[in-house]
């Protein structure tokens, strides 16, 4: 640290990102990207020519994209935000509505705490219940920002979307942010009640189903003035925070939506050949509708268990938080990866 860093930073633990090694091919099951390239159509739009535009700065209102996006998901233009990677929009939330405090699960995605405290706002870990479900009464009549995955990482279970309504009727007056990164493997998006409720933000991100990771793109949508607040927050940060390439290979992505269903549909599948695989082998498995499993064993010891994969040339995703320690979170591969990660599994435990 130098001298130079303002006092409040000087505490401020950042986020740690899973390990994206460079050393050696390990089969890669530990941040939940998607084993499958993007559709042919995107990998196609990338062309030379698109190269030699990057001279050119990209379009700050990204309006192809957000119309787009709002023609896919039936809103308007203009309750539709894109960032960097769905992190910054979390990151422009945080900034911009958290004010009087904000509320999370305490077993969630790890950035949420260090938003809160980077902008030291008053924060409240929620803890889950002893099985891992969320209690949505707890979030009810707060008067404090809200923010829920829904799913939750790292454990994969969801909330059906009555609940999420409950939690936005009880705090008229602060926003409810609900991340959707997960959705598309199984879960119920809660988007339509943005015509409903005008202090909800659903965040989602091109990173997982979507086959991008790389790209960095996220997108939100919410009421238009809740809209136009990030955009501000935007503008006076980095106003050309999306790349012209991913903007690009964005628009196309959305316009090859049945290729990411099909690939969503098959995530899915391997994720229940996988599950009960694993339970064959004796592990607890968390019910997920994600493309990961949150899985322990009475057998070994979870950091161990991390290790020795590792060792064997597979990376998957282990917490040192003691709640969750004798947990691995394991990304869904293709099947044929996962039969791999299965037979290693076993010989891990022989
Ligand atoms: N939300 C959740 C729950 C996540 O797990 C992640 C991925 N680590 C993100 C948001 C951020 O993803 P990205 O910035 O790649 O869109």
């Amino acid at each position: 640290m130098s001298r130079f860093l303002n006092e409040q930073y000087r505490s401020l633990e950042a986020y740690t990102p899973g390990e994206q090694p460079r050393n050696m091919q390990y089969i890669k099951l530990n941040t939940n990207e998607s084993p499958y390239p993007p559709a042919p159509s995107v990998v196609e739009a990338m062309t030379a020519e698109q190269v030699e535009l990057l001279r050119l700065y990209s379009d700050p209102t990204a309006k192809e994209l957000k119309e787009k996006l709002a023609g896919l998901y039936e809103v308007q233009p203009e309750n539709v935000f894109v960032s960097n990677g769905s992190d910054e929009v979390l990151n422009f939330a945080f900034m911009a509505f958290g004010g009087k405090g904000v509320l999370f699960p305490e077993i969630s995605y790890g950035f949420y705490e260090v938003y809160a405290d980077l902008y030291q706002l008053d924060s409240e870990k929620i803890p889950l219940e002893p099985d891992f479900s969320l209690d949505y009464r707890k979030y009810c009549g707060k008067g404090k920002m809200v923010v829920i995955a829904n799913p939750n990482a790292p454990t994969g279970m969801s909330i059906p979307v009555w609940q999420i309504e409950e939690i936005l009727k009880s705090n008229p007056d602060s926003l409810v942010l609900i991340d959707e990164a997960y959705v598309d493997f199984g879960g119920e998006t809660c988007l339509p009640l943005i015509a409903k409720y005008d202090n909800l933000l659903v965040t989602r991100t091109f990173s997982k189903s979507r086959c991008l990771a790389g790209g960095r793109l996220g997108y939100a949508f919410g009421n238009a003035s809740i809209i136009a607040d990030l955009e501000k927050i935007k503008y006076s940060t980095n106003p050309y925070n999306i790349n012209r390439l991913t903007l690009l290979l964005g628009a196309a992505t959305v316009d090859a939506e049945p290729y990411y269903q099909e690939k969503c549909r098959e995530i899915m599948e391997t994720r229940s050949w996988t599950k009960q695989q694993l339970e064959n082998l004796g592990f607890e498995v968390l019910p997920s509708d994600t493309n990961f499993l949150f899985a322990k064993t009475e057998t070994m010891d979870g950091g161990a268990l991390y290790e020795a994969l590792k060792a064997r040339g597979i990376l998957v995703r282990h917490f040192g938080n003691p709640k969750i320690c004798q947990f691995n979170r394991i990304t869904i591969g293709t099947k044929e990866q996962m039969v791999v990660f299965i037979n290693t599994l076993k010989e891990v435990l022989l």
